[in-house]
């Protein structure tokens, strides 16, 4: 029977930590997504590799401890990041070879997403040892599903540069994909790199997604010139994701397309012309080849 609260309200009782699978683990390496944040996010299956496993990787074996602490798992665990994974590397090869179950953890969300793992897994996948996912949870894909921006094409394209002039050469390369940008920084350079968006980019839509998860969540949507001006964006603490409308497609004009042609008239045959603007502006290709040959007699 439910319990009751002081004002008589029916209560759930606090559900008993969820029971681990007793199916036995397959051999190989396992890619575990873990909290971005709160700690509930963790899926039961995560739970269960990591309770399965002979040895867990972990980008740092304090953070990971604390998640393990969290749902009464202990297992042996070893430091791995791309730095210190040169040591830990050949002794998680080995157990994997010899038919072990290996489970890799980053400090938040899911590894090798600008996080460690990739040498790892090229690895292993090299050695013909299986590798699975163990999908959860994504700072990149929580911020896109919240930012209120086309989610059916995106970018991700992780951590700009921290130097100004670097990072805006960086946007310039980004600016002409017609895609959904989804970029990470941290909070002491987010104005930098709003501002620097602002002038690369234009004034898109865009959104800050800051501390998805945890206690001071928020959500900041808005054109990136008004984000960069914005005082509610100036802490600089904290772990944020900026995710960026695509570029709004420039139509050709008729004077565009006259001289894109005049000038591949001067290499090519009318038709070839016709067929190379055609690609480069996305325009007729039919039109273009009347005006092509307009062109060619003077018109
Ligand atoms: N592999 C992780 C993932 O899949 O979410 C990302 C790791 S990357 C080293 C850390 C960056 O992810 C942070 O600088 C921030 O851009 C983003 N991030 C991680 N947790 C976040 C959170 N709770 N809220 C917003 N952004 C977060």
């Amino acid at each position: 029977m439910a319990a009751q609260s002081r004002e008589g309200w029916a209560m759930s009782r606090r559900p008993p930590p969820p029971p681990l699978s007793d199916a036995p683990l397959a051999p190989g390496l396992y890619l575990v997504a873990t909290p971005i944040g709160n700690l509930r996010d963790v899926t039961l299956r995560a739970l269960d590799i990591l309770a399965g496993a002979d040895l867990i990787l972990a980008e740092d074996t304090r953070v990971t401890g604390k998640l393990l602490a969290a749902y009464g798992i202990s297992r042996p665990m070893a430091r791995y990041d791309d730095h210190a994974g040169g040591r830990t590397a050949p002794r998680a090869l080995a157990l994997l070879e010899q038919g072990g179950r290996v489970a890799l953890a980053s400090d938040a969300g899911t590894p090798l997403v600008s996080d460690p793992g990739f040498p790892l897994a090229r690895e292993a996948i090299a050695r013909g040892i299986p590798v699975f996912a163990a999908p959860g949870p994504s700072a990149a894909l929580a911020a896109l599903s919240v930012a209120g921006l086309p989610a059916d094409r995106f970018l991700f394209a992780g951590f700009l540069s921290p130097k100004s002039a670097a990072r805006r050469r960086e946007l310039a390369e980004l600016a002409g994909i017609r895609a959904t940008l989804i970029l990470f920084e941290g909070g002491s350079r987010l104005k930098a790199s709003l501002s620097d968006m602002a002038q690369v980019l234009g004034p898109r839509p865009a959104a800050v997604a800051r501390e998805l998860t945890k206690l001071h969540e928020t959500v900041v949507r808005g054109p990136l010139d008004q984000l960069a001006a914005d005082p509610v964006l100036d802490h600089p603490l904290g772990e944020v994701v900026i995710v960026i409308a695509p570029g709004r497609e420039e139509v050709a004009t008729a004077d565009d397309a006259d001289a894109a042609l005049a000038e591949a008239l001067t290499r090519l045959s009318p038709g070839e012309a016709a067929s190379e603007v055609a690609r480069a502006l996305g325009l007729p290709r039919r039109e273009l080849y009347r005006r092509a040959l307009d062109l060619k007699g003077g018109g």
